[in-house]
């Protein structure tokens, strides 16, 4: 590692030791800007990378709620407001027991980026709580959101602090929240995104992060000559960034064989067409039922326990469930197996060594903070809609989402070209994100 870099990590690491999920972030963004920052004279001794890495505000909350057999639950609840620099803070909701500190402060930080990315004035945040969604009654959920947001809310506003979904937290959560929001304060403003269409939601939110990691996924390849018709494809999850990445790669004529949730994976020969995805998506947002009664369905198919699909032969691959879901021996087998393209559509899904296999090989490598940015891009045009009190189509959206990707393609290219021609997107993300929030706390000076 770069000596620059060990002795500001070693300085990260004092503050933030119990933090492996936020100090692996920092590396991964540390080892590509620092030399950045060395070579442009503006940000010398301004203390930037230093800043950005401690949150403006970090809110830590009790929630009490009571369950259906009369029992009060406590869990905690979270908001890491780290940057708005360019813009309020934007970053959704995590409900799952594993969320704490350390992860939501490693999603925020990557947030900073990715909002800065966009093209659009978002600055990072993140929330969530350790509540687990799994299993508990659709009473039980509302009881908790509404809990949650009778202290959240003096937190946050559509000019302050826009939350939206993330893992355990889609549309029926976000309803919820919103509702006790709009109790609470008397107004009726955009201070979430992902809302339903018939109450201020935009055309195609529910879509963008997988479809925008698709349109991530077909500028790579295009660069290259390349498509994604008739190319194999692994996707891991299939929660809503999985399944809408799976609609995209049918559509443009990709055959999916994988899907998966925290239970294992299916593999399925003949392809996961439209239909079948239609039953996982049933399956998973209405029945709220599990990955393995695919097989059940389409008995060609099988259901691996346990593992993830990474073993699978492939053309490309989307990790879309969940962070560090893809190690240093998966990426081996990938590029054993002849995949040529790893597009990220979760966060972090991919350890920092898994990385360094993929850049070694020179595979087509997307972070998450640049393939996955079509969710909050298209949150940010919620938003604009909101304060427009007006609505484009879907048509209208969806051309903004794909524009917005070429573009996040484009600046990854401008930033991590080589010089023979292979694009390092990890580097081009984190310095094209960076560039805009740093020259924006240049100007608005120590605060
Ligand atoms: P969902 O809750 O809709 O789905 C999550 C999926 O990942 C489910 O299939 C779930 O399985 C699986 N999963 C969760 N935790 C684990 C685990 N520890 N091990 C294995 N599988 C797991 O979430 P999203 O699809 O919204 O989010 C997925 C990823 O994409 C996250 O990293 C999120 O931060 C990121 N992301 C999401 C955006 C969005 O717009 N929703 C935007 C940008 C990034 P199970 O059902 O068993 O829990």
């Amino acid at each position: 590692m770069d000596k620059r870099v060990q002795e500001f990590m070693e300085t990260v690491k004092v503050r933030n030791s119990h933090e492996p999920e936020f100090l692996q972030a920092v590396q991964e963004v540390a080892e590509t800007v620092i030399p950045y920052i060395y070579e442009h004279d503006i940000y010398a001794g301004k203390n930037i990378l230093s800043r950005i890495v401690e949150p403006e505000r970090l809110i830590s909350f009790r929630v009490c709620w009571v369950d259906d057999d009369g029992v009060i639950q406590i869990n905690r609840g979270y908001r890491v407001q780290m940057n708005s620099a360019i813009g309020p803070y934007k970053g959704g909701l995590r409900f799952h027991p594993t969320v704490n500190q350390s992860v939501l402060k490693f999603l925020a930080f990557e947030q900073v980026f990715k909002n800065s990315l966009t093209t659009l004035p978002m600055g990072g945040g993140k929330g969530g709580s350790d509540f687990d969604p799994k299993g508990k009654s659709d009473d039980e959920i509302m009881r908790f959101c509404h809990a949650f947001m009778s202290e959240l809310f003096r937190h946050i506003g559509h000019d302050t602090d826009v939350p939206a979904g993330d893992i355990g937290v889609g549309a029926r959560e976000v309803g919820y929240l919103f509702g006790m929001y709009k109790k609470l304060r008397n107004e009726f403003t955009g201070v979430l995104t992902g809302k339903g269409l018939s109450w201020g939601g935009s055309q195609i939110r529910p879509e963008a992060t997988g479809y925008g990691a698709v349109y991530f996924a077909d500028s790579m390849l295009k660069r290259k000559g390349d498509e994604i018709k008739n190319k194999i494809i692994l996707i891991s999850g299939s929660g809503n960034v999985a399944e809408y990445a799976a609609e995209k790669c049918i559509q443009l004529g990709g055959k999916v064989v994988t899907m998966s949730d925290s239970s294992g994976y299916i593999y399925d020969k003949d392809g996961i067409n439209q239909e079948k995805l239609d039953f996982i998506k049933d399956l998973k947002n209405v029945k709220r039922g599990r990955i393995s009664e695919y097989v059940k369905e389409y008995p060609s198919a099988v259901f691996h326990q346990g593992k993830t699909p990474w073993s699978e032969k492939c053309d490309m691959a989307f990790p879309c469930a969940t962070q560090n879901e893809l190690h240093k021996e998966d990426a081996e087998t990938l590029v054993k197996n002849g995949c040529i393209c790893v597009t990220e559509g979760a966060n972090m899904p991919s350890t920092i060594e898994a990385v360094t296999v993929f850049h070694k090989a020179k595979i087509l490598f997307a972070p998450g903070k640049a393939s996955n940015a079509g969710g909050v891009a298209t949150s940010g045009l919620e938003m604009t809609q909101n304060a427009l009190r007006y609505k484009w189509t879907r048509m209208e959206v969806d051309e903004k989402l794909k524009d917005i990707m070429k573009d996040i393609h484009a600046s990854c290219e401008q930033y991590g070209a080589e010089d023979d021609g292979f694009v390092n997107y990890v580097k081009g993300a984190n310095i094209a994100g960076f560039v805009k929030v740093a020259d924006a706390m240049l100007a608005q000076g120590v605060i």
